[in-house]
């Protein structure tokens, strides 16, 4: 919970031990300063302090057709073309879980496709997961236990710049306290090994790195899928003399930390697919999964996937405990059809002649459609290339209202915490009042 502490009337209110919904790390450790509406990021990423900040203007009314209107007069509006519609698409799903909830009522009783904008990363790794699971660590694992960590393709810190900070803590510390302050690692030596198979460390990681081994294994972006293969086969110890394209250098510092990882207490591997090559993502998690398979054997291995941002990992869990089917999945008149290649976002437009987006975390515009109306449950900031035909500006959880959202390891759910009087509805407020007109505008 974010705690405030009163201050003079007119001085800024600090909110400490704020919990961030941006990324999917989790942090709860972020610091902002509150006046009136306006808020001041004090202790925050530079992400999370783009996202957070916010000034004291009054919000945006809903508009209809370009026009100011009422929440209700807006929701009536949006309530006929879903009645109409007869292939809608809902798309992005950055929402709390109260406001995906509401989102998957909408698509049941207007019958709709479902899928998050950041679902493609997820889609790859489930490739493996679906078909044969895996063993994945959390991050709380990692943190304690991990004592080798690979990781596949670009600096993970691009993505989640406190990965290390939060996963790997520098220095073993004093009196139980690590150095940023939480319970110190419980059974991690002082110095892990950290090893990038792809690009080089940035400064950024290197400095969150200190007082750990780093190993750097340059491979080119369209080759880090070769990489993974090598090693898993090493792993297995197969024949991996002749493999294509890698420098032979990269091949020795494979085979030679193959090697290391059979020795390694608990070695984890860790990749980003959304950053990965679209055309490479599933085998990287592939050739990861299998070569836990195989260090599971003799000493203890897992797997552990980057991904989370504005909440799909709970819209991925919410549409399992709906409907028994992930994303990318069409529902409505009591069924539900998952055909990923379909319902994928830009695959279901083509044949979509309505689309609905929510976007809550981030001022992130709908995607490209003339293929009919537009309803946009979307940031107040949001720049639309088209006028939505219906704009339902709408609250950020953990900002503007009170909310859940899943941390990336699909193992804890977060509570956010409102920080400013809110002014806006959340999405599944928005959302309500679009369902009480659904079953009139039918
Ligand atoms: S790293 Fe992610 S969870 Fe942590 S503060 Fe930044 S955006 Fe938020």
């Amino acid at each position: 919970m974010a705690s405030g502490e009163p201050n003079a009337a007119d001085a800024p209110r600090i909110v400490r031990d704020v919990v961030c919904g941006f990324c999917g790390l989790g942090c709860d450790d972020l610091e902002v300063a509150v006046t009136g509406r306006a808020i001041v990021p004090r202790k925050a990423c530079a992400e999370a302090a783009r996202l957070l900040a916010r000034s004291d203007a009054p919000p945006p009314s809903p508009r209809v057709n370009g026009a100011p209107a009422s929440l209700a007069e807006a929701a009536a509006a949006a309530a006929g073309h879903l009645a109409a519609a007869r292939a809608a698409v809902i798309s992005g799903l950055g929402a709390d879980l109260d406001g995906l909830r509401r989102l998957f009522d909408i698509a049941m009783a207007a019958g709709a496709s479902l899928d998050h904008a950041a679902s493609a990363g997820l889609f790859a790794n489930l490739e493996r997961l679906a078909r044969r699971g895996w063993i994945a660590a959390t991050l709380a694992e990692v943190r304690n236990r991990c004592d080798l960590l690979v990781i596949f393709g670009e600096d993970p810190t691009r993505s989640y710049s406190r990965l290390f900070e939060r996963a790997l803590p520098a220095a073993r510390a004093v009196d139980g306290q690590s150095a940023d302050g939480i319970a110190a690692p419980l059974f991690a030596p002082d110095g892990r090994r950290v090893v990038m198979i792809g690009e080089t460390f940035s400064a950024a990681a290197r400095s969150a790195l200190s007082g750990h081994a780093l190993t750097e294994i340059a491979v080119p972006a369209d080759q880090v899928a070769t990489a993974a293969a090598l090693l898993s086969a090493a792993l297995a110890d197969r024949d991996v003399g002749a493999v294509s394209g890698l420098p032979e250098d990269a091949v020795a510092a494979i085979v030679t930390l193959a090697g290391e990882m059979k020795a390694a207490r608990y070695g984890v591997l860790c990749w980003n697919a959304a950053t990965l090559p679209p055309e490479d993502a599933a085998a990287v998690a592939g050739a990861a999964a299998e070569a836990v398979d195989r260090l599971s054997v003799t000493t203890r291995a897992a797997v552990f996937p980057l991904g989370g941002q504005d909440n799909v990992t709970g819209a991925h869990q919410l549409a399992l405990w709906r409907f028994g089917y992930p994303l990318r999945t069409v529902v409505g008149a009591g069924m539900a059809r998952h055909v990923p290649e379909l319902y994928a976002t830009a695959a279901a437009l083509k044949d979509g002649d309505l689309l609905l987006h929510a976007s809550a975390f981030r001022p992130t515009p709908p995607p490209d459609f003339a293929g009919g109306p537009v309803i946009a449950l979307a940031h107040p900031d949001t720049v639309f290339a088209r006028e939505p035909d219906v704009f339902i500006p709408v609250g950020t959880p953990g900002v503007d209202h009170a909310g859940h959202v899943f941390r990336m390891d699909s193992v804890v759910c977060l509570p956010l915490s409102a920080l400013r009087p809110a002014e806006l509805p959340g999405v599944a407020e928005a959302a309500s009042a679009i369902l009480s007109h659904l079953g009139r505008a039918a």
